[in-house]
């Protein structure tokens, strides 16, 4: 092995690819649910929870405009 490329550069060269694979992933991931979310407002459904067809809250659209279901459909989700 060269000098001054030891074990602890090969971890972090193997760490910093895993950050931008899964950044990518993640907006890649927002990218999807932004066409999603037009997609509901072409439809008209936007505002609708796509799980359980309630309105999704004006508040948390105003943080989440690409909601595209309620906070308890969500979190149901984000638990499997
Ligand atoms: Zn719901």
């Amino acid at each position: 092995m060269s000098k001054g490329f030891g074990e602890s550069d090969m971890a972090q060269v193997q760490s910093d690819r895993a950050t931008s694979e899964s950044v990518r992933r993640l907006i890649d991931e927002n990218q999807r649910q932004a066409e999603h979310a037009t997609t509901r407002r072409a439809e008209g459904t936007y505002g609708l929870c796509e799980d359980c067809g309630q309105t999704i809250s004006a508040e948390r659209l105003r943080f989440l405009p690409d909601a595209t279901r309620c906070v308890s459909c969500q979190a149901r989700l984000e638990q499997r």
